[in-house]
């Protein structure tokens, strides 16, 4: 058995993961109205395929795309479309992108041609890519990569590695999942295999979930015992409790001691790595025959009453969630999408659960409590020990404070993974993520206008050149005409000379 190898950086957290694995999984009522965006994953928007005022069932495609790397949303329950416009996302911009709003009739209907399917082992690779292709399936470790895209790789897989890490504090759904639904994580497994075909695969859980190791091994074991699929070569790795431990490529670091490249993606070293929610919905996707409408949700957060984990149909806002979850004690609260670490404080709490949503936490907010006061940085170097990418943060800091994009575009500033690593071993307590999070959307923005101001250059070079041409044409018919003129009359003074001359008179 290869010995796992330690990735550069990361840091030790406390876990807060007790708070929302005591109570067993429940599931939130239906609520009176979906809100789908359609725009949840990776890669392009899904375009409507119903209008105002139709009926839908669930289950049923509302917005789909035939772009390779896209997925189609689906109705997350039964009613009436009441409307497809401009509604707040959950994105803490605030901005408001297309949704399709359903009106629940209360009745949960799944459409007709949802059927279990009786002959699963006798799919095809590519009839499994296409069902998991229509069943809108997304990685569901909050990357939303569409995972029929992962699994269409241009070279052989050695690894397929299960992410079952979940290695951000308060974050649970994962590990839920594995102590209640491991049988379905290994059918997904042998499925992806089937698709594939790598020479090993790999479930990795980080050591601090004991339980989760124990049903998936133990659920191994049963199918190996009863014969169900060959799982000889599934084995199950217990990783470091330490952060960012669950990011793709630390974890192939970790598992395969490859590195992937920069801006490259793992398929490009021979791995495939998918989260074990995703797994059990692709299970879900070809045994039941079921698209994806709902998730499992991590409420929690010390302001929550009833913190758990929660099975959420997609689209339900998320105002209903936490009344589900006994409301919320305090008044002023941050509502984040996510661990406190990488997630999103929310605008509001209308905006609704996405196939992105693994946590909500109610969380005093930072601004709110006592701020360390900031010092100057002493180059003391802890926050490029830190950093699991491998950047020099305190470079990153003086550029970012600077708005020097070149530089910023140097160190790399788009590999940053917004982990905060380096924010939380600063001595000198600079909140260092902020500053490369704040610098990448005006780098963005910079970007779209360096654009804008090269396109208005060439549209004016463009034009400049058109009237050029203009005058130039309008001047060679001026001279055109001129010529005419003159040898016009020319010839009518030759015409008249001949005609006055005594030759002509006499003749
Ligand atoms: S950890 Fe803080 S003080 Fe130390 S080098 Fe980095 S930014 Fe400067
Ligand atoms: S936030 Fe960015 S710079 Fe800081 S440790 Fe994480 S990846 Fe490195």
């Amino acid at each position: 058995m290869k010995s796992l190898i330690r990735f550069r950086g990361g840091v030790k957290l406390p876990g807060f993961k007790s708070l929302s694995t005591k109570s067993p999984i429940q599931k939130t009522p239906l609520p009176s109205r979906l809100i789908l965006p359609l725009r949840q994953h990776i890669g392009e928007s899904a375009n409507p395929v119903v209008e105002i005022g139709d009926y839908v069932y669930k289950g049923q495609i509302i917005a789909d795309s035939n772009s390779f790397v896209s997925a189609p949303i689906h109705a997350s329950s039964s009613g009436k479309i009441i409307n497809i416009g401009p509604y707040t996302i959950p994105h803490q911009s605030g901005i408001a992108e297309t949704c399709i709003v359903i009106e629940t009739d209360g009745k949960d209907q799944w459409h007709p041609n949802i059927k279990q399917c009786d002959v699963p082992g006798s799919l095809s690779a590519d009839q499994i890519r296409k069902k998991i292709k229509q069943a809108g399936i997304v990685g569901l470790g909050g990357a939303v990569f569409p995972s029929s895209a992962k699994l269409k790789p241009t070279r052989e897989i050695d690894t397929l590695i299960i992410n079952g890490v979940e290695c951000e504090p308060y974050i649970t759904c994962d590990d839920a999942l594995m102590r209640t639904k491991a049988d379905e994580i290994i059918h997904g497994i042998l499925l992806l295999r089937r698709v594939l075909n790598p020479i090993e695969c790999v479930i990795a859980i980080e050591n601090n979930k004991p339980e989760a190791i124990k049903a998936v091994r133990s659920t191994l074991a049963r199918f190996k015992e009863e014969n169900i699929g060959s799982v000889n070569t599934i084995r199950v790795v217990p990783v470091p409790t330490i952060f960012p431990a669950g990011g793709e490529k630390q974890l192939i670091k970790q598992i395969c001691n490859k590195e992937v490249p920069q801006h490259g993606l793992p398929y490009e070293v021979g791995v495939v790595c998918l989260n074990v929610g995703t797994t059990a919905a692709i299970y879900d996707c070809i045994y039941q025959g079921r698209p994806l409408v709902s998730r499992l949700v991590t409420i929690t957060g010390e302001a929550v009453n009833h913190p758990a984990n929660y099975q959420v149909l997609i689209g339900t806002p998320v105002e209903d969630v936490l009344a589900a979850a006994g409301g919320v004690q305090a008044s002023k609260v941050d509502f984040i999408m996510g661990g406190p670490m990488m997630g999103q404080v929310l605008p509001d709490t209308g905006v609704p659960v996405v196939k992105a949503t693994n946590c909500l936490l109610v969380k005093t907010p930072e601004k709110s409590k006592k701020q360390p006061v900031q010092l100057p940085c002493i180059r003391c170097g802890a926050c490029a020990n830190a950093c699991p990418m491998q950047l020099l943060p305190q470079q990153l800091y003086w550029h970012a404070r600077g708005k020097h994009f070149e530089k910023l575009n140097h160190y790399n500033l788009t590999d940053c993974i917004e982990c905060g690593c380096c924010s939380v071993v600063c001595p000198s307590k600079i909140p260092l993520v902020h500053y490369f999070r704040f610098a990448k959307t005006e780098m963005r923005e910079h970007e779209v206008k360096s654009k804008f101001a090269d396109q208005s250059r060439l549209r004016m070079l463009a034009r400049d050149a058109r009237l050029e041409r203009i005058k130039k044409e309008q001047e060679e018919r001026k001279a055109r005409r001129k010529a005419e003129r003159e040898k016009k009359k020319a010839a009518n003074q030759k015409q008249k000379q001949i005609s006055e001359s005594p030759k002509a008179s006499s003749g």
